[in-house]
């Protein structure tokens, strides 16, 4: 793209030195920058940041490029002044994808776009040069972002568009003008934007006008339009005859234009089994063979990306991505490693990349560059064939070790090299990288809490969606971020933009800052005791007391720049805060201490109960009259806030001031329905079934011979109790796991180290299953009700000892 066209698409006159110029990056996020000289940065005000803020910054980097909606003039720097960044944006991918004629897939559907695009891409990457969209940027930003990459060496473009509200399409579809359709369907997830199925189905059903033709499953048929279909009825493009299991997955046979095909897919599960035969449709439309399709069927991955965190050994972190491999996979779990790693040393181990042997020359020079330009790795471990020729590209400061095969890593690495670092396991399917993995994990006993990431994210989004615009964030990772790892849930947290953390005691922030947190962090419960190392960490304290103000004040007096404070007020809660007669004395005090007021904030007693509102409301007016006094007097530029997160749910238009305080709905719990339902739980408590035993009738079952039954009954051993977090009250039929699907009662007491469970009705329960003992809201509330306490209390109940792992898919 030029600079040329960019003044002409945004009809912005060019100046009478104007030089041309081809612009490579189009860059939203300020941290992606690599090359400063062709890029252009859009600034996009979202709810949660405003691209403006980042100007300046770019500008000292080199960047000399900028579409803004606000003026801004810096020396020898162009500004495109717009009414709405995205807009712009918009309007510049239009104009790019008319360009080029070859034909461009547009996949929509509510589940499954991007496996399907990643599916096909696998599939079809034989016969054609693929532009697609990258991971899943199918939003009014990511599908710019991807036509934008549309260039003349390819062929093909395979683009996925989502939406989540009436009206959205249409934009999409202007800029992707699909010339091939594909819907992977409905599905049942409720989707808020839109009122009925119909109307739903309509919405994304905009994106194929003007496609030639559109590919979907039997089902959509009604729709009114003139649709391909695959099915198992007659009439159908692709007609399904018989499905049969096979080795690990289905033996398809079927029908295509009269010849009858065979296919096998490497899955048995029927989501999958749709998403690969709509993808076997669109492939023979497209010109493949029966065998061709085969080919590609063989390598599809399971899930389209898949990261877990683990611990392993000698102090190491396990980024283990053993189920997925491409060049836009690698660089996504690179930079994964490199947000978590923070400053700790990186390693990567890759196998050969398969689908490149015939350029792994060209393919292995671009990866060193990027590696070299973005991620600060300190060695890199090659397995495979083609791999050894990577060591040429790197850059010298890498350490590159080579091996044949993964049996030799196995046998000949040295395992003590590695100490206290981060390694990125990413290998093809053929090479079984699952077994370095099994040998570099830490031993630990099979319960473990599983953390989701995406699960954070999307809570996050839920609630950022109801804040007013420019309403900072402060998320609470105090009690190790209710249960769920707080230096891993902190990190990832501050890469999704989140303003603050907040964490109870000066230790937990002690830690966040050791493992390479940066974000600003609030102590709520500063102890005198450890006020030094407060200081010396940047950590900023809660006054909540005038006694505690008049300690820090002292201690502040010796420092050479102020300390920045926050001021809490008891508005009624009754615990910790300055009440409102202590108000003259603060000021008076504070004036003279060597503090920076970051802010004032106050806690809601019962924001999520609709009978105190009048209470609430209460709180309200006195935090709004007391904290007003305390801006006037010390800092009118402190943040105010008040909400929790079910205070965020109930009055956000109200009582948002400038900053709210996220806590249990971070995690997926909120008692506020409408926003309780949108939240995903973030993590998993699981066991695994150890033994099982067949037991006649009258047999008591562990200690105190208490869990005895009448009848013939069978028993399974799982491999968690109340040292783990499954309280002993639990026990004698009070509470139920889940093994395949199924509740299995507490047989007798709970154990320190396991339980036993009945499972005389789960005849298909097997030794090494996995025990869910709470995986959704539900759960959790009924653990809550069982232990008459609430869910705050059951999530912060797990104990140390139990693993944790962190997933992103
Ligand atoms: C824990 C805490 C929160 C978060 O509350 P949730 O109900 O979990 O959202 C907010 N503010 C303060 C002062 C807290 O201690």
């Amino acid at each position: 793209m030029y600079l040329s066209e960019i003044h002409k698409i945004l009809n912005h006159p060019k100046p009478n030195n104007f030089q041309e110029k081809e612009i490579t990056e189009f860059l939203y996020d300020s941290r992606k920058l690599i090359h400063p000289e062709s890029s252009i940065f859009i600034a996009i005000k979202s709810q949660k940041n405003d691209g403006h803020n980042y100007i300046k910054d770019l500008y000292k980097k080199g960047v000399r490029y900028f579409i803004t909606e606000e003026k801004v003039n810096l020396e020898d720097a162009t500004f495109f002044q717009v009414d709405n960044s995205v807009n712009a944006l918009q309007k510049i991918a239009a104009f790019h994808r008319k360009k080029f004629n070859y034909p461009v897939i547009g996949i929509t559907g509510s589940n499954g776009k991007t496996i399907v695009k990643e599916w096909l891409n696998h599939v079809l990457k034989g016969k054609f040069k693929i532009v697609r969209s990258p991971q899943s940027f199918n939003s009014q930003i990511g599908v710019p972002i991807s036509v934008l990459g549309m260039t003349e060496e390819h062929n093909l473009a395979l683009f996925e568009a989502g939406i989540s509200k009436e009206g959205e399409m249409q934009n999409l579809a202007g800029i992707i003008r699909p010339d091939i359709g594909v819907f992977t369907g409905l599905g049942t997830a409720h989707e808020s934007g839109f009122k009925n199925e119909a109307q739903k189905r309509k919405e994304k059903y905009k994106l194929f006008q003007g496609a030639e033709k559109i590919y979907a499953q039997e089902r959509e048929s009604g729709s009114g339009l003139l649709l391909t279909t695959y099915g198992y009825s007659e009439g159908q493009a692709l007609r399904v005859i018989q499905e049969a299991d096979e080795n690990e997955g289905l033996r398809i046979i079927a029908e295509y234009q009269g010849k009858p095909m065979s296919f096998w897919i490497p899955f048995k599960d029927s989501v999958s089994k749709e998403n690969a035969l709509l993808c076997c449709l669109v492939a023979l439309e497209l010109g493949l063979s029966e065998q061709e399709v085969n080919n590609g069927l063989l390598g599809l991955e399971p899930v389209a990306m898949r990261l877990e965190l683990k611990e392993g050994i000698n102090a190491c972190t396990l980024v283990n991505d053993t189920y997925n491999i491409d060049v836009t996979s690698l660089l996504s779990s690179l930079e994964f490693m490199r947000v978590q790693a923070g400053s700790k040393r990186q390693t990567l181990i890759l196998s050969d990349i398969p689908q490149s042997q015939s350029d792994a020359e060209s393919l292995f020079q671009y990866l060193a560059k990027e590696i070299d330009e973005k991620y600060p790795l300190y060695r890199i471990i090659g397995i495979g064939e083609s791999i050894k020729i990577w060591r040429r590209y790197l850059n010298d400061k890498i350490k590159f070790e080579y091996y044949y095969s993964t049996e030799a890593f196995l046998d000949q690495f040295q395992y003590e090299s590695f100490y206290n670092e981060f390694i990125l396991i990413k290998g093809a399917r053929s090479f079984r990288f699952e077994r370095i993995v099994s040998r570099l994990e830490k031993m630990a006993h099979r319960t473990v809490l599983e953390i989701h990431f995406n699960a954070l994210k999307n809570n996050l989004e839920v609630y950022s969606a109801i804040l007013p615009e420019g309403v900072k964030t402060m998320a609470m990772v105090k009690a190790s971020a209710y249960g769920s790892g707080s230096v891993e849930v902190a990190k990832l947290l501050e890469s999704q933009g989140v303003d603050y953390l907040a964490v109870a005691y000066t230790d937990e922030g002690i830690e966040l800052r050791k493992a390479g947190v940066k974000a600003p962090i609030l102590v709520l419960n500063p102890e005198p005791s450890n006020y030094e190392a407060l200081s010396r960490y940047q950590l900023e304290p809660e006054i909540y007391s005038l006694q505690q103000l008049k300690g820090l004040a002292l201690f502040a007096a010796q420092l050479t720049k102020p300390l920045p404070v926050h001021i809490k007020l008891d508005t009624g809660m009754k615990r910790l805060g300055i009440e409102e007669s202590d108000i003259p004395e603060l000021i008076r005090v504070f004036r003279k201490a060597n503090f920076s007021l970051s802010s004032v904030f106050s806690h809601l007693s019962a924001s999520e109960s609709k009978e105190h509102d009048a209470f609430t409301k209460e709180q309200a007016d006195r935090f709004e009259k007391m904290s007003t006094i305390l801006l006037e007097e010390l800092n009118p530029k402190a943040l105010r806030h008040l909400l929790n997160s079910s205070g965020i749910s109930r009055f956000a238009k109200k009582y948002a001031y400038d900053m709210v305080r996220l806590g249990i709905g971070l995690y997926g719990i909120d008692e506020v329905r409408e926003i309780g339902e949108k939240l995903q739980m973030v993590s998993t408590l699981k066991a695994t079934v150890s033994q099982i035993k067949e037991l006649p009738a009258g047999t008591s079952v562990g200690y105190g011979r208490r869990g005895r039954g009448d009848q013939p009954s069978k028993i399974a051993t799982v491999s968690i109790g109340y040292a783990d977090g499954l309280p002993r009250k639990l026990g004698e039929g009070k509470f139920s796991l889940q093994i395949r699907g199924q509740k299995a009662p507490i047989r007798g007491s709970v154990c320190m180290d396991m339980c036993m469970v009945d499972i005389t009705h789960i005849p298909e329960a097997r030794e090494g299953d996995e025990v869910i003992i709470f995986q959704n809201q539900a759960d959790v509330n009924a653990l809550a009700d069982c232990l008459e306490t609430i869910p705050y209390e059951v999530l912060t109940l797990v104990s140390e000892r139990v693993k944790r792992v962190y997933v992103l898919d």
